[in-house]
């Protein structure tokens, strides 16, 4: 996938429950430019989640439509339910030279390494199983069964942590979030990704002096 326009993409993965939506909405909260990738799944909408913003709540039959349209970058069955993400929207993201969020598993995560290369990997652990399984616990969105299938998959996930470039263990929310925006800021720094401002500096100078 082309890098146009300096723009990168930022991929974030954690096991169920660790506290990647409440760090991912805070980032985009502090961090308004970036623009997040809002993915397509088959699941229903939970308590408190925004179609459209949050995901993009579709039924089988439409993400099989878009499936064989070919319109995905990436897509994993996840606890019996269909996620996509949309190419094109990266694309177009990418295009205009913004920087994007994405909220996917370790197993498309691991598809976008080989795709997109130059992104940014980040995986956000618990700081103890135990703690994993109180915060699904308070969140109430799962019930018993659905809570020892996402520590099922915790547990294997966990092993995937050494191909990703950060790891931050959500302890304290606010230390996490000091973690992440500081990821954010300095990989919009790095040179490379700079290049189009600094050769507008060297430009102007045909101007000033
Ligand atoms: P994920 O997106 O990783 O599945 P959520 O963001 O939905 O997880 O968080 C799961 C639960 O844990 C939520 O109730 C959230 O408020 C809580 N939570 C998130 N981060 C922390 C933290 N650092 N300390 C305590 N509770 C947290
Ligand atoms: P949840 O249903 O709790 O929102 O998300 C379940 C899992 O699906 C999380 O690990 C989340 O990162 C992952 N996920 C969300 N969107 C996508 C996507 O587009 N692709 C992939 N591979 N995983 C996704």
């Amino acid at each position: 996938m082309a890098d146009k326009k300096n723009g990168f993409l930022m991929i974030v993965s954690a096991p169920s429950g660790t506290g990647k939506t409440t760090l991912c909405r805070l980032l985009l909260k502090s961090e308004p430019e970036i623009t997040f990738s809002v993915s397509y799944t088959t699941r229903s909408q939970r308590a408190g989640e925004i179609d459209g913003k949050d995901y993009h709540f579709i039924s089988n039959e439409e993400f099989k439509r878009m499936d064989e349209n070919g319109d995905f970058l990436e897509t994993e069955a996840i606890f019996n339910h269909f996620y996509g993400t949309s190419g094109k929207d990266i694309n177009k993201s990418l295009a205009k030279g913004k920087n994007i969020l994405l909220d996917v598993d370790t197993k498309g995560a691991k598809n976008l390494k080989h795709t997109c290369p130059e992104g940014v990997f980040v995986f956000i652990l618990p700081p103890s199983l135990g703690t994993l399984k109180r915060r699904l616990a308070k969140r109430g969105s799962e019930d018993e069964k659905n809570i020892r299938l996402r520590m099922e998959k915790a547990c294997e996930e966990i092993h995937e942590n050494h191909w990703y470039d950060y790891v931050i263990v959500n302890d304290i929310i606010n230390d996490s979030l000091e973690a992440l925006k500081s990821i954010y800021i300095a990989e919009k720094h790095r040179r490379k990704r700079q290049t189009e401002v600094i050769e507008k500096i060297i430009r102007s100078k045909r101007g000033g002096i």
